[in-house]
């Protein structure tokens, strides 16, 4: 593993804003994992940093990234294992080339396969955990263990391995032949045409509460356009925040509390964060 102490973390996240963080450990091979949380306590695993806002003060945290650990193999049968580095586009083009279908509707997904399972990402319908068979995980005893799917509770963008701590390290997924490429482009363009891709973002900022959209309440209590400092509720989808390049990550946080309020008051729902934040 590769140890950087003091590290400048803002192109660790999406939104590239943040600042330093005391160190970033990068492991190599898989059994470096258990070595590297020995004696850490304060230990973030980060992904692409695609759903994670870092803060703008220096961070006492070790981050670690499993970005080198992208492993893709075959184990027969439809069932595919891949290690959590893997970027979540560079698996669906795996998909592609061994015309393997069921993740089709994530296309786009800017994130690490990691962050997608640990969160039960989706879209359209579709979440990660509808073709997993087993998680390889690093428990909250530092012990690496294979829960099949039904041994982990999951619902809409919640998973055990969120409430534990645990670490995704690999996964095994049961696949269909038939690989659907005109709906991968089909929704490629969809995001292209919806989503402000031309400036950093997180995403979705708010999960959708029950029965609701975000994006409408936001619109409906007058946020859409709304700036604070560099950052800005998005003029293309107003459940996302953009950065003009100059954004702190205090403007962010101070928009999202805008957003909350004014929205609470509109409608007296509570929007809760989808994106994490590290750091206060
Ligand atoms: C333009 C855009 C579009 C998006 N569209 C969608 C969408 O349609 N659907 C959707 O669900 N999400 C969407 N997202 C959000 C984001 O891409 C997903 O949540 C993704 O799963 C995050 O992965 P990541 O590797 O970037 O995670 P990070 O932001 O790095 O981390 C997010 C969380 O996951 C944890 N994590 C990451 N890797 C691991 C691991 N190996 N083990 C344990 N924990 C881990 C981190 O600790 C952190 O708590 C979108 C984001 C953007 C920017």
């Amino acid at each position: 593993m590769k140890i950087y102490k003091s590290h400048e973390m803002k192109e660790f996240s999406n939104m590239k804003v943040g600042g330093s963080a005391k160190e970033l450990i990068v492991i190599e091979e898989k059994s470096e994992i258990v070595e590297a949380l020995k004696g850490r306590d304060k230990v973030f695993l980060i992904g692409n940093g695609t759903n994670t806002l870092l803060s703008d003060e220096f961070m006492d945290v070790s981050f670690i990234s499993l970005k080198n650990l992208k492993k893709v193999e075959d184990l027969g049968d439809g069932l595919v294992r891949a290690e959590a580095g893997i970027d979540f586009d560079d698996f669906i083009e795996y998909m592609k080339e061994n015309d393997y279908s069921g993740l089709e509707n994530l296309a786009g997904i800017p994130g690490s396969l990691g962050g997608l399972v640990y969160m039960n990402g989706g879209a359209y319908g579709t979440e990660i955990f509808d073709c997993i068979e087993e998680v390889e995980i690093v428990d909250e005893n530092h012990e690496i263990r294979t829960l099949k799917r039904d041994e982990i509770h999951f619902t809409y963008r919640k998973t055990e391995i969120q409430q534990k701590k645990w670490i995704v390290l690999s996964t095994t997924f049961k696949f269909q032949k038939g690989y659907d490429e005109a709906r991968v482009e089909e929704l490629k363009e969809k995001r292209g045409g919806n989503h402000p891709l031309d400036l950093p973002n997180l995403g979705s900022t708010f999960k959708n509460p029950e029965g609701h959209y975000s994006a409408r309440l936001i619109i409906e209590a007058g946020m859409q356009g709304k700036r604070v400092g560099g950052a800005q509720i998005s003029m293309v989808h107003p459940n996302f925040i953009v950065n003009h390049g100059d954004a702190k990550a205090s403007d962010i946080k101070e928009l999202i509390a805008e957003v909350k309020k004014e929205v609470k008051k509109h409608s007296g729902i509570d929007l809760e964060e989808e994106i994490i934040v590290v750091g206060e």
